[in-house]
C-alpha cells in the first residue's frame, strides 16, 4: 500500500532542519455511518493519530471533569457542544502529540466555524487537511444503524430514536457544509457507506492512496 510520508531536509543559517510532511485526514459522514469503525482500521493501516471528539467527550463525562459536565447538557439531547469548548479540546489534543505522521479526524470538523480553526491548527504545524473523506449512508439506514448500536454502546444519545433524529438533523443543517468548505479546496470525496467493513475500508483506502 502506497503511501504519502516524506520528509525535506534544509539548510538554514547553516543549521540542518528536518521538515516532515504530515497528512491529515478528516472522516466525515454522518452519526452511524461506520467513522468509528474504519477509523481503526485506517490507523493501523496508516499510522496516523485517531481523535474522535465524540470519544473525549465520553472520556471527560466518565470521569466526570467539568468539560465532561458541561459537554453532556449537549450531547444528551443530540446537539452540538458549543464550539469554545470543542475547538479548545480539539486544539489541545493535537499539541500534545507533536511527533506524529498526521491525524485523523473523526467527528471533528462538524461546523464551518470549526473547519476554519482546524485549517488554522493544522498551519501553524506547516500542515493541512489533506482529505475529507465522507461515508455516505442514508437517514434510515443511519436510524436502524443506531439504534441496533445502542443495544451495546451504552450511549444516552443512541437509545431514543428521537435524539437520533435530532443528531441527524443538526447533521444535515450544519455539519453537511463543511462537505462544501472542503469541496470548494477540492479536497473532498463521497464514498458509499454501504457494503462489508472491508469492502468500505477498501473503498477509502483507493481514495487515500490517489491523494
Ligand atoms: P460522535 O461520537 O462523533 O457521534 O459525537 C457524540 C456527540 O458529541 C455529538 O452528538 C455531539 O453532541 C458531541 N460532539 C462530538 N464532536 C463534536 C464537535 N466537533 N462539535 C460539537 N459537538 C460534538
Amino acid at each position: 500500500m502506497f503511501f504519502r510520508t516524506f520528509a525535506v531536509v534544509l539548510i538554514v543559517n547553516r543549521k540542518i532542519k528536518v521538515l516532515i510532511y504530515m497528512i491529515n485526514l478528516v472522516l466525515f459522514g454522518p452519526p452511524g455511518s461506520g467513522k468509528g469503525t474504519q477509523a481503526e482500521k485506517l490507523v493501523e493501516a496508516y499510522d496516523l493519530l485517531h481523535i474522535s471528539t465524540g470519544d473525549l467527550f465520553r472520556f471527560n463525562m466518565k470521569n466526570d471533569t467539568p468539560l465532561g459536565q458541561e459537554a453532556k447538557r449537549y450531547i444528551t439531547k443530540g446537539e452540538l457542544v458549543p464550539d469554545s469548548v470543542t475547538i479548545n479540546m480539539l486544539k489541545a489534543r493535537v499539541e500534545e502529540t507533536p511527533d506524529v505522521k498526521g491525524y485523523i479526524f473523526d467527528g471533528f470538523p462538524r461546523n464551518i466555524n470549526q473547519s476554519e480553526h482546524l485549517d488554522k491548527i493544522l498551519a501553524e504545524r506547516g500542515g493541512q487537511v489533506d482529505g475529507l473523506l465522507m461515508l455516505d449512508v442514508e437517514e434510515k439506514e443511519i436510524v436502524a444503524r443506531i439504534l441496533n448500536r445502542g443495544k451495546t454502546s451504552g450511549r444516552a444519545d443512541d437509545n431514543d430514536e428521537e435524539i437520533i433524529r435530532n443528531r441527524f438533523q443538526v447533521y444535515q443543517n450544519e455539519t453537511s457544509p463543511v462537505f462544501d468548505y472542503y469541496d470548494k479546496q477540492e479536497k473532498s470525496h463521497k464514498i458509499d457507506g454501504i457494503g462489508s467493513i472491508d469492502d468500505i475500508f477498501a473503498r477509502l483506502s483507493d481514495v487515500i492512496d490517489s491523494l
